[in-house]
């Protein structure tokens, strides 16, 4: 599809890489042993993505298991026609128990008062148990793994129980007492499973992207990860933590780009923008672009941020304003009113990541995302075409 031919007008946009998403699911493919599967989680908008689009793209690539956060992700998904498994790992009401059965979605458990609740609808709902192993989040506490066994029978055939769940909460930094701590969340996420062996439950998983990094991509070989690991930033091609470091390779998915709607002079001793924040210590050029905060470009970027325009960076000038940004481009040649810019992504050899713009905001790639706001409009690219 070409995007000018629909006139649509392109003011704040995101380029999807389908190549670059097959990429990186295939580099991390390739490093897991073959009896190793994949679930993909595709949760909020497959982080920023466009869930859709990504889900049927790693369904051409063979993955069979998906994972969201809701009831709504997965009814989304489901009537785009996404087959296989669709795991929803939050909490879902009985309101919607007719919905789970008649999608064939599989719900996480987080409680016994939840199974209860679910099994007393009388339908036989594919679910998974959460198991807490540390993360204090949702789940059975796997302190008590003959407790756990119990509840797990008791539910195993009222329910249709087809797996079994655990969260690392530290598995992104390999400080001695994490490792220790994730180690120890993976044994006792073990221990529940082993005593429950005999239902032969297909789906136990325990692994995040960091700890499917952590412990089989790079580090420690010796730690049984099990037989599916459940990627979601890194197939994006962001790093669970910034200390990581990713396999080569793997590279962003999503660039988000703008334009400068207009270019200017600004004199010495002028100020810029809301509260007159920034001043010009000399004469500057000065350029609007055309994304804001409504855009999930964060205001606390003011006067902070960058963006890349042919190939350099420009400063942020002022504060970020719900729909503009101004920029200062003195050093750019040949700026212009109706010129692309990146937000996101690279431009000639200037890169600007997610991962670098969460450094500045001291917070993680995930949030920079997940925050690009639905009005931006999202394009696919597959094999260098839109
Ligand atoms: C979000 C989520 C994941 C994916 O985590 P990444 O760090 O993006 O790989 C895995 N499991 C659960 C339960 C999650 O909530």
């Amino acid at each position: 599809m070409h995007v000018e031919a629909l006139h649509i007008e392109k003011r704040s946009w995101v380029e999807v890489n389908l190549s670059q998403l097959r990429t990186n699911y295939q580099v991390y493919r390739d490093a897991l042993g073959h009896d190793v599967e994949i679930m993909a989680v595709i949760k909020a908008d497959a982080y920023g993505h466009g869930d859709v689009h990504v889900a049927r793209l790693l369904g051409d690539c063979g993955v069979k298991l998906f994972a969201v956060s809701n009831i709504d992700e997965a009814i989304t998904l489901r009537e785009a026609g996404v087959k296989g498994e669709i795991l929803i790992l939050g909490y879902t009401s009985t309101d919607h128990a007719q919905s789970l059965f008649d999608y064939s979605l599989t719900q996480a458990l987080v409680s016994v008062e939840h199974a209860e609740a679910l099994r007393a609808k009388g339908l036989r709902i594919k679910c998974q148990f959460a198991i807490d192993t540390g993360m204090n989040r949702i789940g059975l506490d796997a302190d008590d793994s003959a407790w756990c066994a119990d509840v797990i029978r008791r539910y195993a055939s009222c329910l249709a129980l087809n797996g079994l769940f655990t969260h690392l909460c530290v598995a992104d930094t390999d400080a001695i007492e994490s490792v220790e701590f994730t180690r120890k969340q993976i044994s006792k996420f073990k221990d529940v499973v082993k005593e429950v062996a005999d239902l032969h439950l297909p789906y136990c998983h325990c692994c995040n992207s960091a700890g499917g990094l952590a412990y089989l991509n790079l580090a420690s070989k010796d730690v049984d990860v099990g037989k599916i690991v459940r990627l979601g930033i890194i197939l994006y091609g962001l790093k669970p933590d910034i200390s990581n470091e990713l396999p080569a390779g793997i590279r962003p998915v999503l660039s988000w780009k703008s334009r400068l709607s207009l270019v200017k002079r600004v004199r010495k001793g002028e100020t810029i923008g809301y509260g007159r924040t920034y001043r010009a210590e000399s004469d500057r050029i000065i350029a609007t672009v055309t994304t804001g905060y409504a855009d999930g470009y964060s205001r606390r970027l003011s006067n902070r941020g960058i963006i890349m325009l042919k190939g350099c960076k420009a400063p942020i000038v002022g504060r970020v304003c719900m729909d503009q940004i101004m920029v200062d481009v003195t050093d750019i040649p040949d700026a212009k009113a109706g010129d692309e810019v990146v937000l996101l992504g690279c431009s000639g050899e200037v890169v600007y990541t997610a991962d670098d713009m969460a450094k500045d905001l001291d917070t993680i790639g995930y949030e920079i995302v997940c925050g690009i706001s639905k009005r931006v409009q999202r394009f696919y690219v597959n094999d260098g075409k839109l």
